[in-house]
C-alpha cells in the first residue's frame, strides 16, 4: 500500500503546483463568484477640523484666539478683499490642525459665495490664498396651480432637492418683485391661478445649491396670462423684465405699496381690518402689515405733505404726473428726510406702518387718486412699459422664443402639481 500511495501523492501535489505556478486552474477560479465585500483599511485621519462662528461684536483676533491661532491682519495680501474690521457676524471658518500639533495648520472661511480663503500656516507665519467658488447653471422649470398664495405653491411644486426652503423663499420673493407693477398678491390671486416658471439653480463644486436669477415665467390670473422674459442686465427688482411684444413690466406704479416678504405670517392670515372690514365705504386699500413695516413710494413724485392728518393720522401724500395723487396713512412714523417738497422715486420708504388716527391695528391705508376723485388702484390703466430699444429688438426675440420653449417644455422640470382647487381666504404670501 504504501508503495502506491507515496507516488500517487507526489502526482496529486506536482499536478496542483504546475497549476498553481502556471496561473490556471482546473477549476472555477473562487474569483469569479460575485466578489465578497472587500474590507479596506481606511487611512487614519491626519487631521481634525473644527468650525466655530465670528459671534456679535467679536473681532476675527478674537476668535482666532481661540483657536490658538495668530495672524497679524495688518500684513495680509489687500486683494483678498478680506477688511478684518468689516468681517460680519455668523460668518463659519473651519480650522484644521494635523494630529499631535496644538496649533492649526489651516483657517478656511469664505468671503462670499464665489470666493474661498485659505490662511496656510509656514515656517514665517501665515500665508494667505484665495480660491474661487465655482457655480455651475441648472435651468429649472417649475410649474402648477396656486391654491392660496404663490409661496404656499411653489414650496409645494419646488422639491428640496431642487431649492431648500429658504431658496424657495426667496424664488417667491423674487417673482412678486417681477411682476409688482402687475399684481398685487395680496388680493389679485385666485384659487385656480397657474403659474409657471424658469429660474437658474446654482450648484456649487461643493455641492451647495441656491437660487439664480428668474429667467421667465407665465402667471394665469383669472384667466389673464402675464408672461415675462428677463433681458438685459440688472440684478431684482432692478432687473429687466419683458412681456412677449417685448414691453417692459415695469410701470409708472407699482400695484402695492408695501412688500410682501415684509408681511409676517401673523398678518398674512388677516385680510380685512377687523375694524373697518368692508362695512363702510372705503376709499382705499388696506394693507395689513406688522408695526414699523416700510411704506413704499408707488410712483415717483414729489411729496406734497407728510404730518399729522385728521382719521388719516400720520399721513404722506405724493403728487405725480398727469394728477395723480397717492396717500400713505395710519403710519407710525415717516423716513428720514421726508417732508414737503422734496422728490421721491418709485420703491423708496417713505413711512412706516402704524395705527395713528383712526385706526385700532397696524395698517397701512393707502389712496390712489386722480384729479382728487379716488380711484381704485388696481382698476386704473396705468399705460404700457417702455419697450425693448430697437437695436436689441432682434436680440430681445431670440431670448424670448429661447426662454419661451423652456417655459413651455414639460419634458424639463418638475411635473404640472396637481391641481386641487379650493376656496380660501389666505391670499396675502405672494
Ligand atoms: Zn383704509
Amino acid at each position: 500500500m504504501r508503495g502506491i500511495a507515496l507516488p500517487a501523492a507526489t502526482l496529486v501535489l506536482s499536478g496542483a503546483t504546475f497549476f498553481a505556478l502556471s496561473g490556471r486552474w482546473p477549476w472555477r477560479r473562487l474569483s469569479t463568484l460575485p466578489a465578497a465585500p472587500a474590507i479596506v483599511t481606511p487611512a487614519p485621519p491626519r487631521f481634525t477640523e473644527v468650525r466655530d462662528t465670528l459671534r456679535r461684536g467679536e473681532t476675527l483676533s478674537d476668535l482666532f484666539s481661540r483657536h490658538n491661532v495668530a495672524i497679524d491682519f495688518q500684513r495680509l495680501d489687500p486683494s483678498l478683499l478680506l477688511n478684518p474690521r468689516r468681517v460680519r457676524a455668523g460668518l463659519i471658518f473651519s480650522f484644521r490642525r494635523m494630529l499631535g500639533d496644538s496649533t492649526p495648520t489651516q483657517v478656511m472661511f469664505r468671503t462670499s459665495p464665489e470666493q474661498r480663503v485659505t490662511f496656510s500656516r509656514i515656517a514665517t507665519g501665515w500665508n494667505a490664498t484665495a480660491q474661487p467658488i465655482r457655480w455651475q447653471s441648472q435651468v429649472t422649470r417649475v410649474e402648477g396651480f396656486i391654491e392660496h398664495s404663490l409661496y404656499e405653491a411653489l414650496d409645494a411644486g419646488v422639491s428640496d432637492e431642487q431649492l431648500d426652503g429658504s431658496n424657495r423663499r426667496r424664488l417667491a420673493w423674487d417673482l412678486a418683485d417681477v411682476y409688482a407693477w402687475q399684481i398685487d398678491f395680496t388680493r389679485d390671486i385666485h384659487p385656480g391661478d397657474r403659474f409657471q416658471v424658469a429660474f437658474e439653480r446654482l450648484v456649487s463644486e461643493d455641492g451647495e445649491v441656491r437660487l439664480g436669477r428668474v429667467l421667465a415665467a407665465d402667471l394665469t390670473i383669472s384667466g389673464k396670462s402675464l408672461t415675462a422674459f428677463r433681458f438685459g442686465g440688472g440684478e431684482g427688482r432692478s432687473a429687466l423684465y419683458y412681456d412677449t411684444e417685448g414691453n417692459s413690466l415695469r410701470r409708472a406704479f407699482l400695484r402695492a405699496p408695501v412688500e410682501f416678504r415684509r408681511i409676517s405670517s401673523r398678518f398674512a392670515r388677516a385680510r380685512f381690518h377687523p375694524v373697518l372690514g368692508r362695512t363702510r365705504r372705503h376709499e382705499g386699500t388696506d394693507y395689513s402689515a406688522s408695526p414699523g413695516t416700510p411704506v413704499m413710494a408707488a410712483g415717483d413724485g414729489v411729496v406734497l405733505r407728510a404730518g399729522r392728518a385728521g382719521g388719516y393720522g400720520n399721513l404722506v401724500e405724493v403728487r405725480h404726473l398727469n394728477g395723480i395723487t397717492t396717500r400713505y396713512g395710519h403710519l407710525r412714523g415717516f423716513a428720514r428726510k421726508i417732508h414737503r417738497g422734496v422728490r421721491v422715486a418709485q420703491g423708496q420708504t417713505i413711512g412706516y406702518v402704524g395705527s395713528t388716527g383712526l385706526a385700532t391695528g397696524p395698517h397701512l391705508h393707502y389712496e390712489f387718486r386722480v384729479n382728487g376723485v379716488p380711484k381704485d388702484s388696481r382698476r386704473v390703466q396705468i399705460g404700457n412699459g417702455t419697450p425693448v430699444p430697437a437695436d436689441s429688438r432682434t436680440a430681445f426675440e431670440q431670448e424670448r422664443d429661447r426662454l419661451l420653449a423652456i417655459l413651455r417644455n414639460s419634458e424639463t422640470g418638475t411635473p404640472a402639481l396637481a391641481g386641487q382647487v379650493s376656496e380660501s381666504a389666505t391670499r396675502w404670501l405672494p
